[in-house]
């Protein structure tokens, strides 16, 4: 599978009154053609200022260095003109909350055909044509009617298929899903999710699904980074991630999945908080959480160590030196 965006030593700086935040700091990432990279963390990790970076979608007070190849151009270089035409055509992004995403005071129809219109050079016929196509596809009934309606006549989970129909319009190459299914109810969830599955196979773009919720990517995601403090903790292929992690913030995540096959239900929610991002504790950004932080870890940031061709983690438990722990003897038991 060819490369379709590799994100390269992205560092991601906010000036703010209280100082500087480094929300982004040395992520190395690639995305390939027709596959789903997940991007797991809590909130503050860093994975949604990632790929807005990218977007360059940030506020004003934010530096952002590094390098972000897409199809052979670097993202973050381009012309701001060049970088519009990108957005919504080769990449388009589905939002949590898709009230934020739509414009209320247009109808659904209006905002389905702008994008086919002004990049595809669609006329208005045909951009109903295919909007009412769209709205099919993605599982909203009686189209033909629902394209006169304002999103406030939408139920949420018609909302984010409205949004994922947007989205699709003009064929993008790379769909940025940033909690698509965070503020629908499960069955919703499922639903959607197993939407962006099926368009997935049927249109073979690649998705970035963002999310906090390791659970929501095992049926979906071919490779899962899992990010921390700005950084990526992790990053691995979905059976390498659920079935021989190697990282204890990865273990905690796992462990706040609810699992079939488990004989005892032990959810745990990690203890302790996600670090200050304006005074981010030295060496390893997990040490005050982590249950098998040793004294380096506290004094030196663990290095990225290769253990298969896809997977690669930041632990000072990787290093040879360190006393032998595993994901299952200390989680599995
Ligand atoms: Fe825990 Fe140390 Fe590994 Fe960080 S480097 S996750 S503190 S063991
Ligand atoms: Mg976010």
């Amino acid at each position: 599978m060819n490369t379709l965006l590799s994100i390269e030593g992205l560092q991601t700086k906010f000036k703010t009154y209280a100082g500087e935040v480094h929300a982004v700091r040395d992520v190395n990432l690639t995305v390939r053609e027709g596959e789903c990279l997940a991007i797991v963390g809590e909130s503050g990790s860093g994975k949604s200022v990632t790929m807005l970076s990218v977007m360059r979608l940030l506020a004003k007070n934010a530096r952002i260095e590094g390098k972000a190849i897409f199809g052979g151009v670097d993202l973050l270089s381009l012309p701001e003109r060049e970088m519009r035409k990108i957005r919504g055509r080769d990449i388009a992004m589905v939002f949590q909350d898709p009230m934020t995403g739509l414009n209320p005071t247009l109808t659904v129809g209006l905002q389905l055909r702008e994008g086919m219109m002004q990049h595809l050079g669609l006329t208005r016929a045909e951009a109903d044509k295919r909007a009412i196509e769209l709205l099919n596809l993605v599982g909203v009934p009686a189209p033909e009617r629902r394209l006169r309606q304002y999103p406030h006549e939408f139920s949420g989970g018609m909302r984010q298929r409205v949004m994922i129909a947007i989205a699709l319009a003009c064929n993008p190459r790379l769909i940025i899903a940033d909690e698509p299914t965070t503020a629908l109810d499960v069955t919703i969830q499922a639903q959607i999710l197993d939407l962006l599955k099926r368009l997935k196979k049927e249109f073979n773009a690649s998705i970035i699904m963002i999310t906090h919720n390791l659970g929501v990517v095992a049926g979906m995601a071919d490779r899962v980074a899992v990010m921390y403090g700005g950084r990526v903790a992790e990053v691995g292929t979905v059976n390498e991630i659920f079935e021989q992690p190697k990282h204890p913030y990865t273990w905690a995540l796992l462990r706040a999945v609810p699992r079939l096959d488990r004989s005892r239900t032990r959810l745990e929610a990690i203890a302790g908080s996600p670090p200050n991002m304006l005074q981010p504790p030295p060496g390893c950004p997990f040490h005050p959480r982590c249950a098998y932080a040793m004294n380096v870890c506290a004094a030196e940031a663990p290095q990225m160590t290769d253990l298969s061709r896809e997977h690669r983690a930041a632990c000072w438990l990787l290093h040879p030196d360190a006393p032998p722990v595993s994901f299952d003897q200390e989680v599995r038991k």
